[in-house]
């Protein structure tokens, strides 16, 4: 989806949303300023903070900070460590700045100026504006969500969710009291105050930071604003009643679970599913996906030097595995005077005779070895020669040993370093595209190692159950599940053995002057956001285009990763599937689309129509009830919904590209949810790689998960039910009248206020807002209302057909005193 829609934000703003990465290698110096005399002249005299602005200085260490404080330069509180220095910001008049160069201080660019200044202030200027006005009339209060549940050791928690109309003002204060249970006064189980939820400059809605531990169940809470607003509401009990259940439904039948034992590598886990296929013919096969990956391999390097000016390194033209391991170079002093550099190769050895001048010292510069070393035909062929990080290379290298280059690369040598072939496993009865598909896969991110466990469990739950258990007979029977057990199988494989940190694929699309081997851990492309709907190509939100070592580097094109082709092509191969999970760790997230937005504006992808919206919570509940039966994890509902409303946008994911190209439910689990301390009253997270006792305990429970997804699927597969609406007058005033829908499943409403019949032209009932329930349509007149619903499985009510010509629609008459 490349569009017109490209952001044209500054440069600057990219850069600040690049992670900082410590990988500094060595400790490159710079030449630092030396004459110390005052140079700020009195600001007051230039003006009207005429051409001021917060300048970027780049000093070599501390004592550089040390003589901008001496000549008495105004320092922003903000030391940042970069490639060749430190950073600070001082504000700076261009007199000032100038001096400073004229010193040798490295005065980079503004990261504002006046211009930003009148844009600040008149933003402030309308921000009070927006808030007189809104401070003007008592505030409208909107209660989003209002519910209790419980997680793990039967801990009952409060959630709450409301938007004030006052919401953009940043004074208002929400405070929400709760009852202890029917009958009790409210503020009898609680009060606090709530957090104003703000995102991308944007304000959501408020809500508490952390679920509120309570002692009872509250039945009403009443939430109530400094500006004014107040409103009373029923709290509802959020999914069912925690079990301890080790993976289904207790007593119902003899069911086998648990067939995970440790953390495992790709290799391993494909191993698994070549396995279960070979046992399972009758009810699998595997599918090799087309695009091989880059493999686990890496080129071979070695740095010579330390001091950014004086430093090189080289780079094996071949990988490590096939002959760049092999190679060795030597920097030798030539101990006599007047020696010229040269190069020479002697099967994979290559020796540089560095220079020297009259006195026998040397004299060859880290650019001149470079160049020697590029120019020898016989050396070029095995390897390439680089300054450090595009430095000129001034600096005079030192001398050598005999040095083996080395790709670094540690995993044992059952690990293959050729591509590798991603292998998705195919369950069902009937594996003839007539089934509805659901694609399961795991691990785009590579050190997200409870994930592949996920898969693994779901798969072997499904084929050693068929036997004996009828839910998982229905499901396979029914059903064609596509499995994808590890999406990034290179990074997943380095996240084990090398790196356990590594999020993205081993792909390097670093220029050289990116690409020492103090970056090795810095490379590769984020798969999940490689993907073409709402990327960073596009103009959206939450990945990086331009610094491939960010950890949501895109890629250099989208879809230019085997991996994310490989995704795309299964679910263009088998358009059977309609849904889809994208399973992640950690936080415990139960999520879809929209999950990406443009930073102008906050503009999100297109939101789900209100039926659609409604079949996800649903499923929702019976889903994350799954999840917490296996030890009573509950999902919590303020990290339950579309990614942009409960964790951030994530430009050019998969679970965006499945449902805006092929209308496929793509869901994502973020297993690892937080865990509650009851003698701290702390929740903690349990990140990437917790100890495998926990790890498996995660996988557990979101294989529940995968199971209640599956039987989510079948029971849209098998819907004939048809779903049955009403007519709901919601507010009669003299001269309007507002009504809405009810429906009896989630389903759409079509309906027209003009006499025609209703098709799927035709107004379409909306939702009143993010995470609020459905509008109210208010008319003026008498007016007769024509409508009709379907489900999300087609099912149409009354079996009316749009496009057809009978008048076996809704039909009602709305009076307007
Ligand atoms: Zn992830």
């Amino acid at each position: 989806m490349r569009s017109t829609g490209r952001s044209h934000r500054p440069r600057r703003f990219l850069a600040l949303l690049a992670l900082p990465l410590a990988l500094a290698v060595g400790a490159p110096g710079l030449a630092s300023p030396t004459t110390d005399t005052a140079v700020a002249p009195d600001r007051s005299s230039t003006g009207e903070q005429n051409g001021v602005g917060l300048m970027r200085i780049v000093v070599a260490d501390k004592s550089g900070i040390d003589r901008l404080n001496q000549l008495g330069v105004d320092l922003a509180e903000y030391v940042k460590p970069v490639d060749n220095g430190i950073e600070v910001h001082a504000i700076l008049s261009p007199e000032e700045s100038q001096a400073l160069r004229d010193k040798g201080f490295d005065v980079q660019d503004a990261i504002s100026d006046q211009s930003d200044y009148a844009r600040n202030m008149a933003e402030r200027s309308a921000a009070i504006r927006a808030a007189t006005a809104a401070t003007t009339a008592t505030d409208t209060l909107t209660v989003l969500r209002a519910e209790w549940f419980t997680s793990l050791d039967n801990q009952l928690f409060l959630n709450i969710e409301v938007k004030s109309s006052a919401g953009t003002d940043s004074t208002t204060v929400l405070t929400a009291s709760w009852d202890s249970g029917p009958g009790t006064a409210i503020g009898s189980g609680g009060t606090a105050t709530m957090s104003r939820f703000t995102d991308a400059g944007q304000y959501m809605y408020h809500r508490f930071s952390n679920p509120v531990p309570v002692t009872a169940a509250p039945a009403r809470a009443t939430i109530t604003s400094n500006k004014g607003g107040s409103a009373t509401v029923d709290v509802a009990k959020w999914l069912g009643s925690p079990r301890k259940d080790p993976g289904k439904h207790p007593g119902k039948h003899p069911y086998v679970s648990d067939f995970v034992d440790h953390y495992m590598d790709p290799t391993e886990v494909t191993a698994r599913f070549t396995g279960l296929a070979a046992e399972f013919p009758k009810l699998t096969e595997l599918i090799d996906l087309p695009y091989k990956t880059n493999g686990y391999r890496r080129n071979a390097q070695a740095q010579f030097g330390t001091a950014a000016a004086s430093t090189l390194y080289v780079t094996s033209t071949a990988y490590g595995s096939e002959g760049g391991n092999d190679i060795t170079m030597a920097l030798i002093d030539p101990g006599t005077a007047n020696a010229p550099l040269t190069v020479s190769v002697s099967g994979t050895a290559v020796t540089v005779r560095l220079a020297t001048n009259g006195s026998g010292a040397i004299t060859s510069t880290a650019a001149q070895v470079v160049a020697a070393v590029n120019g020898n035909a016989d050396a070029a062929e095995l390897l390439t020669a680089n300054t450090y990080r595009g430095n000129a290379g001034a600096g005079v290298v030192a001398a050598a040993p005999v040095t083996q280059l080395t790709d670094n690369l540690k995993a044992p040598a059952s690990v293959s370093r050729e591509p590798f072939q991603m292998k998705v496993l195919r369950i069902g009865k009937h594996r003839d595209g007539s089934k509805v598909g659901v694609f399961l896969y795991c691990q785009e991110h590579a050190r997200e190692w409870v994930t592949p466990l996920v898969c693994v469990e779901s798969a072997e739950r499904l084929l050693r159950n068929y036997a004996k258990d009828p839910d998982t007979r229905k499901i396979v029977d029914d059903l064609d599940i596509f499995i994808l057990p590890v999406v990034n199988p290179d990074g997943a494989h380095y996240s084990m053995y090398d790196y356990n940190m590594q999020r993205r694929n081993l792909t390097n699309y670093c220029p050289a002057s990116n690409a020492d081997p103090g970056r090795r851990n810095a490379w590769g492309v984020d798969i999940n956001r490689n993907f073409s709907v709402g990327s960073v190509f596009d103009g959206y939100v939450g990945a990086s285009a331009t610094n491939c070592v960010s950890d949501t580097f895109a890629g250099p094109s989208e879809m230019s990763e085997p991996e994310a082709r490989n995704e795309v092509w299964l679910v263009d191969t088998f358009p059977n599937i309609k849904l889809s999970m994208n399973t992640h760790s950690y936080g415990g997230y139960f999520m879809w689309p929209p999950g990406a937005y443009k930073a102008e504006g906050r503009e999100v992808l297109p939101r789900v129509d209100q039926g659609t919206e409604a079949y996800f919570w649903t499923s929702s509940d019976y889903i994350l009830s799954r999840v917490q039966e296996y030890r009573g994890t509950a999902i919590w509902p303020g990290r339950t919904g579309p990614v942009t409303d409960v964790l951030y946008s994530a430009a050019g994911n998969s679970a965006d590209e499945h449902w805006y190209n092929r209308g496929i439910i793509g869901w994502d689990f973020e297993v690892g949810a937080d865990i509650y301390n009851p003698a701290t009253g702390r929740f903690s997270a349990v990140g990437f790689q917790p100890p495998f006792a926990e790890g498996h305990e995660e996988a557990m429970e979101f294989a529940n998960g995968n199971i209640a997804i599956l039987e989510v699927a079948r029971a849209y597969a098998t819907d004939k039910i048809q779903p049955r609406t009403s007519l709901e007058v919601v507010k009669q005033e003299p001269g309007a009248t507002a009504f809405t829908f009810s429906t009896s499943e989630p389903a759409n409403v079509y309906y027209t206020l003009d006499g025609s019949r209703p098709t799927y032209g035709s107004a379409k009932l909306a939702l009143a807002g993010m995470r609020e329930g459905v509008q109210s349509i208010t008319v003026n007149r008498d007016t007769t209302v024509n409508w009709f619903s379907i489900d999300i499985a087609g099912n149409v009510e009354g079996n009316y057909k749009p496009d057809g010509q009978g008048s076996n629609y809704n039909k009602q008459r709305v009076a307007v005193q």
